[in-house]
């Protein structure tokens, strides 16, 4: 399937229809794309799939290969505006998102928006739990890594950096739960302390109102959705696929970019991937 995927993306590049697609839908609606840790190297001494899928060099060229294309908004715009154009959005609050990330949205004035699990920031040396499967699997210790692998691959961003991120005018911060669980699992007590509390536990370190949300995993169902929409949050973010329950500000789709390649990006954005979103309810 991949192959088959690959073969797909490919050939609608070579051929141009990835080109011509994005050239008509770029200027039709909007698109938000999905991103998570970006590490400043790969570490070729650890398994590829247990580190950020991008490192520096690769996000650079990701966000320069889109800058060429499109405008890229800040929430508000997104949210309020007939404005075409694309969103960027971060999960799950890693250091490298302030050591990495941020300095590169820098040189291109990039805004972004930055979903942030709470547990990460509490105890940025308390991994989230699919991290810690993942070393599992492969026999790895955390004490076998480095102090640098550490912070660069897998820490949470802590309290004193989050603040200090949140007062960069290119940055908005919104919340992804508390502990990163599948929320339609969870009962009405947890949900209450993975949308709400953490909504408030985030205002109160940056002070300002935390007006996003991202479904981890996306995953979410209609209890979830309406205790999101009732908790004072103004929208929430799904990823790739969306149960759509209703179409709303609260099931908006995102992209997820995983890859540098030319190709792959054309194929992500071309429109034939994801219809772009041309109006929110
Ligand atoms: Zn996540």
């Amino acid at each position: 399937m991949i192959k088959l995927n690959a073969l797909i993306t490919n050939t609608s590049y070579y051929c141009g229809i990835s080109y011509l697609f994005r050239k008509i839908f770029s200027s039709k609606g909007k698109f938000v794309i999905m991103f998570h840790g970006v590490s400043k190297k790969k570490n070729p001494n650890l398994p590829m799939d247990i580190q950020p899928h991008l490192d520096i060099n690769q996000f650079n060229f990701i966000l320069n290969w889109i800058k060429n294309s499109f405008q890229i908004l800040d929430p508000d715009t997104f949210m309020t505006s007939q404005q075409n154009g694309v969103l960027l959005t971060f999960d799950d609050g890693f250091l490298n998102n302030f050591s990495n990330v941020l300095p590169v949205l820098e040189t291109y004035d990039a805004p972004a928006l930055f979903f942030i699990t709470t547990e990460n920031i509490e105890f940025p040396e308390k991994w989230l739990h699919f991290i810690t499967d993942k070393l599992k699997n492969y026999g790895i210790n955390k004490s076998d890594l480095s102090r640098d692998t550490r912070k660069d691959l897998f820490d949470g961003i802590s309290k004193r950096n989050l603040i200090k991120m949140s007062s960069n005018p290119l940055v908005t911060i919104g919340s992804h739960s508390k502990t990163h669980p599948l929320l339609s699992q969870c009962s009405n007590e947890d949900l209450n302390v993975e949308i709400i509390r953490s909504k408030k536990y985030l205002e109160s370190l940056i002070k300002r109102p935390v007006r996003f949300f991202a479904y981890p995993s996306g995953d979410y169902n209609q209890l979830v959705l309406d205790k999101v929409s009732n908790s004072g949050y103004e929208a929430a973010f799904g990823i790739d696929k969306i149960e759509n329950l209703g179409r709303t500000k609260f099931e908006i789709p995102r992209i997820g970019i995983y890859s540098s390649k030319k190709p792959y990006l054309a194929a992500k954005f071309s429109g034939l991937y994801q219809s772009p979103i041309k109006y929110l309810k």
